[in-house]
């Protein structure tokens, strides 16, 4: 289940690698040791690439962000990561990744890029914290993506306590009770049908008539026994019972205006995710959704260089283990092009211009 843990960054606080920054201010690039690779984002894609990438001794050098350990650090239970038999907790799994890579000799620097420059010719790229500037012969990026909020009274505050952002990682907490999906999309309607195997029962809040979902989708939730749609209603809020847990949901139907509670114990937030790419776009081609595009099962950017992993680049899996497995991949294929180099760049990915000048365009008008 989601919580919020105010308290993570003060354990690794940033100032702990100060001198990392320090040392490097703009502008005095000539001083600068180039790194061989830099991995910009520490959930399970970052932590891994670094595990992989201190082993073949590259020596990484992770930024993992002020918020360290990515969405699992806001789970308590992980039951679906294979090898903890009796589960294990979000953060507690996030620090024994970390404790991984750091027993190899991966660096930490605690604190979120700001900026980068990536190279387009093999020259080291730039990547910035402030003012101080790193160069690295590769980067792997594993920002993550964050899901949706929706941004009503009562969200934030039962993160954890009954709304969810994660059903594959939250229905079986929610065995027998009542319970709701909000969206219209594919993830709503495969959230539900999976929800529904554990709850009491499910009801499909979506904000228009017409479901964004495919029909083969929306048919599998129609025919499911326990789920019920209803459109098109917002959320006005989430409201809390005695012991501090959600309660109930207020709806309003965009129809007739009125109002209408529903008691619950679950909510599960599904209208979409936002990759973290903001930094990297207009430098790397990226879809419409802002998703790092990789050449082919690769992890490959048309950047010669840098490579992309986890929720960064996937709108579908998703799942801890799977990122973990493309941070694998992004180690190898850094590791394969430090090996090769000198590497022509003419052999790697073309970058796409049309779709590098729309991702400016739309960098420019937001
Ligand atoms: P989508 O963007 O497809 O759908 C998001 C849904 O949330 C839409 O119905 C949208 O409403 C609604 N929504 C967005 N913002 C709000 C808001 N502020 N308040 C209320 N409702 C809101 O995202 P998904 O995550 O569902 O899917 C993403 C992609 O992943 C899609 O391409 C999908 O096909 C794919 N996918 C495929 C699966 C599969 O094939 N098994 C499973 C899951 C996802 P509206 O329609 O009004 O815009």
């Amino acid at each position: 289940m989601s919580e919020n843990r105010s308290d993570l960054p003060a354990k690794h606080p940033a100032g702990a690698h100060e001198d990392l920054h320090a040392k490097h201010p703009a502008g005095a690039h000539e001083d600068l040791t180039v790194e061989k690779v830099i991995i910009i984002g520490s959930g399970p894609a970052g932590y891994t690439a670094a595990l992989y990438t201190s082993r073949a001794d590259l020596e990484p050098l992770v930024f993992e962000g002020f918020q360290w350990g990515g969405l699992l650090q806001q789970t308590t239970d992980v039951e679906n990561y294979p090898g903890y038999r009796d589960g294990v907790m979000g953060p507690e799994m996030m620090q024994e990744l970390r404790d991984q890579a750091e027993r190899f000799g991966t660096r930490f620097v605690t604190d979120d890029v700001t900026r980068v420059e990536l190279s387009q010719d093999g020259s080291p790229h730039k990547v910035y914290v402030g003012d101080s500037e790193h160069l690295t012969r590769s980067v792997i990026l594993a920002m993550g993506a964050e899901p949706k909020k929706l941004g009503v009274p009562g969200e934030d505050e039962l993160a954890a306590r009954g709304v969810s952002y994660c059903a594959t990682c939250d229905a079986a907490f929610f065995r027998d009770k009542p319970t709701i999906v909000v969206g219209g999309g594919d993830t709503a309607m495969e959230d539900a049908t999976f929800l529904a195997k554990f709850a009491k029962d499910v009801k499909v809040v979506h904000r228009r008539p017409e479901f964004r979902a495919s029909a083969i989708m929306l048919e599998r939730a129609r025919a499911t026994e326990n789920i019920e749609l209803l459109a098109p209603f917002t959320i006005d809020r989430f409201e809390k019972g005695d012991n501090g847990a959600l309660a109930r949901v207020v709806l309003t139907d965009t129809g007739d205006g009125e109002d209408r509670t529903i008691d619950i114990d679950g909510a599960f937030i599904a209208i979409g995710h936002r990759p973290n790419s903001e930094i990297v776009e207009g430098q790397v081609d990226t879809d419409e959704d802002g998703y790092v595009l990789v050449e082919g099962r690769s992890t490959r950017t048309n950047r010669v260089g840098v490579f992309a992993a986890g929720d960064l680049v996937d709108r579908t899996y998703r799942q801890a283990v799977t990122a973990a497995g493309s941070g694998c991949a992004a180690a190898l294929d850094a590791e394969a092009y430090l090996r090769d180099k000198p590497v022509d760049a003419e052999a790697h990915w073309e970058p796409d211009l049309e779709k590098l000048e729309a991702a400016a365009e739309r960098a420019a008008s937001s």
